[in-house]
């Protein structure tokens, strides 16, 4: 299938930083053959895209998509309570069917705001992956790993969790698997190790949480001597593809660990401001050369899985923080949401809209009030745009949503099935 995008403003990259061209996007099969003329294209399809704007499809580097159910159900909690008095037992609670609907409901909301690829750190065996691999995304599937010494059960179950999902998904060329040893406060020094040799043996990165809270490091510094940062590069954890979700207590040793080991890490500013985790020190990571990538966490703690509003807060927070409006710039927002995010992902074919990379492509209307007028619109992406905007969504040259329409997606049943679960979970 040859699909021409004709008369669309692209938002390309310029050096290190974003423009906007108005131009022709000739899409061959999965990829991006052309972006200029479309001269000599042989299309099967046109799409007069006029008014429209489009954007690399966005990278949502951390969230927990089956977390969707608990959305404006856990609030105004601090981490700790949040997580171990609120959302652990409502956890416990959960069927198979509901982690299924849980995730189709992230879905639907990640692909209605323009994402196209996520890292999902679940609690499931194969329900959260045959959601995921039902609504046409892209995601890396980590399922979360806790456990304690090499012989502890339930945490050798979850590892065959993973392994589960990777024998049984292995031919969806849109999903990919790493180790997800959940945190270092839920697991001990035997059990990462193992969650290592693992990775080692099945060729997979690592997706962990790192450094979210206070307590995290305190914690970590009376137990191991070294802050959490410390004690991963300790064990060798970052001589794998290694993605740290949070890190927003660092020092300053810890970001040259970050940087010289080049570990992804994620920001998730939004969550962390929610849960009173504070803010990471996202200006001096950037500079200090630091892999920057961008997500929601879960709707449990955002509670949107919408990158739109994360983009805006993450812009707006650090200026704010710092009295210094130009400490994190739209262009570096927009990179952490999707170039920085596909490397994260490990997919170095999308994050980018150039000739050879796939056709991952948010499309939104620019007949918007919040894009008009039609001025600086990588700044609208950032300060403006709140993601209803929207309207069309292609990944690996397929479309999967046209005119907000999902072909994929039973919305209806999606909201019944929730609230039906939640109602027995929480009713
Ligand atoms: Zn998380």
């Amino acid at each position: 299938m040859n699909t021409l995008l004709k008369g669309i403003t692209a938002v390309l990259e310029d050096g290190d930083k974003y423009k906007t061209e108005v131009c022709d996007i000739c899409i061959s099969g999965e990829r991006l053959e052309r972006i200029g003329s479309s001269d000599g294209f042989n299309a099967d399809r046109v799409i007069d895209c006029k008014d429209k704007l489009a954007v690399p499809g966005l990278i949502n580097a951390h969230t927990h998509s089956y977390m969707s159910l608990f959305r404006n159900s856990a609030d105004d909690l601090m981490f700790h309570d949040w997580l171990f008095g609120r959302i652990m037992p409502m956890e416990d609670k959960l069927t198979q069917d509901d982690l299924y609907w849980g995730t189709k409901l992230a879905c639907l909301e990640m692909i209605k705001t323009g994402t196209t690829a996520f890292l999902d750190m679940n609690i499931a065996r194969e329900a959260v992956t045959r959601a995921i691999s039902e609504s046409g995304l892209k995601a890396v599937i980590s399922r979360g790993l806790t456990g304690n010494g090499r012989d502890d059960k339930g945490g050798l179950a979850r590892i065959e969790d993973t392994l589960y999902d990777m024998r049984t998904y292995g031919d969806n060329k849109r999903l990919k698997f790493m180790m997800g040893p959940h945190a270092i406060y839920t697991t001990d020094r035997e059990y990462l190790e193992l969650c290592m040799d693992k990775a080692a043996e099945y060729g997979l990165g690592i997706n962990i949480h790192l450094s979210e809270s206070v307590k995290e490091v305190e914690d970590c510094i009376s137990e191991h001597g070294c802050s959490p940062v410390e004690y991963l590069d300790n064990i060798g954890m970052f001589k794998f593809h290694t993605v740290a979700a949070h890190c927003v207590q660092l020092s300053d040793g810890d970001i040259k660990i970050l940087a010289d080991r080049g570990v992804y890490t994620v920001t998730n500013p939004i969550s962390n401001a929610k849960l009173g985790n504070g803010f990471a020190r996202v200006p001096d990571m950037l500079r200090a050369g630091v892999k920057l990538a961008l997500g929601t966490d879960s709707a449990g703690s955002n509670n949107t899985l919408n990158m739109f509003s994360d983009m805006m807060f993450m812009a707006l927070c650090h200026k704010g923080q710092r009295r210094d409006a130009a400490t994190v710039t739209a262009h570096e927002v927009l990179r952490a949401a999707t170039k920085t995010g596909a490397e994260a992902l490990g997919l170095s074919d999308t994050g980018t809209l150039k000739e050879g990379m796939k056709a991952d492509i948010a499309i939104l209307d620019t007949m918007c009030p919040s894009l008009q007028p039609t001025n600086d619109l990588v700044a609208a992406l950032c300060y403006s745009v709140n993601g209803s905007e929207v309207d069309t969504v292609i990944v690996d040259g397929e479309i999967i949503m046209e005119n907000k329409n999902l072909p994929h997606m039973d919305e209806e049943r999606i909201y019944y099935e929730c609230n039906k679960a939640m109602k027995r979970i929480d009713g």
